[in-house]
This record gives structure tokens, sequence and C-alpha cells, in this order.
């Protein structure tokens, strides 16, 4: 069965940055499964799955438009430490939600300069080019309610 719209695949993978740092990798875990079609993972990546079957192995670079999008230096702002009153103690990686001009969004704490912080509202891979190992390992049917739902349920999936 080839990989095409309201199919569900499981696959497993290795993402790389350009120096060959492992990002993630679901070695040692289940295969990761979606609905192809529905826009569950990065679109470099779906394409470069369509009309693939079990068995197939392959590599692919996504770069950054299809992956997690470019980096915007306007989404990287400093911000006083005070600005964080409630929090104990303000560290590099911290994640925090914060009001933006286009609703809530989700910032990283990237560096603490005395009582500066340089917060980043990127995804933590914009700006990446993703280079994906990929073994396909399932290809079936997506059941009604998973087309209606828009993701995989089960295994590899949603669990509700
Ligand atoms: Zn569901």
């Amino acid at each position: 069965m080839l990989i095409a719209e309201r199919r569900v695949v499981s696959f497993h993978y290795t993402l790389t940055d350009d120096s060959g740092e492992v990002l993630d990798s679901s070695a040692g875990r289940e295969p990761l499964a979606y609905l192809h079609g529905a826009g569950n993972i990065v679109p470099g990546l779906e394409a470069a799955l369509a009309g693939r079957q079990a068995g197939d192995t392959f590599k692919v670079a996504v770069a950054p438009e299809e992956g997690y999008g470019v980096h915007h230096e306007g989404l990287v702002q400093q911000v006083p430490i005070s600005a964080f009153g409630g929090v104990d103690q303000v560290e590099v990686g911290m994640e925090f939600h914060a009001q933006g001009p286009q609703g809530m969004l989700a910032v990283t704490v990237t560096g603490i300069e005395g009582e500066t912080v340089t917060i980043d509202g990127n995804h933590p891979l914009a700006g990446k080019t993703l280079n994906f190992e990929v073994e396909v390992t399932q290809v079936r049917d997506a059941t009604l309610e998973e087309t209606l739902h828009g993701h995989v349920h089960g295994a590899g999936g949603v669990e509700h």
C-alpha cells in the first residue's frame, strides 16, 4: 500500500542538523504514526513520504521554509528580568507563554546577562535544515474517526 491521503503511516526517523548533531530520533521508541495529508508533520517530510511504502528507507534534507520556518529576528527580544516576577529563578532553556501582537506566543529564554533576559519566540528548529533518515514501517487506511479528527489513534498516535 502506497502512502497517500487518508492513510496512516508509521515510520522510524533520525533527525540531524547540518553539523550532524542528532536533534531527535525514534530509536528505541515506537515508530511515529501520522495521518498523511493532515499537516501532522512538517510539509517537506510529508511530501518526501508521499508514494512510498512499508520497508522503504530514504534520506531527505528539508529546507527551513518546508520545515519549522525561517528564523525571524523580530521574535528575539530583550526584556528586564523584572518582567519574570513570580518566577523564582530564570534560566536559559525555560519556556514561557507570552502575549504577542498576534496572540499567545511560546518563547524560550536563550540568554541572561545581568538584569537583561533574551527571549526567542521562534520555534527551536526555525531556520534549520532538517536532515531526516527515515524507515517506513507500516501504511494502512485511516479509520473514519481518524479522518474526521485529523490525527492517528492508538499506537504512536493520540490516546483518547
Ligand atoms: Zn482523535
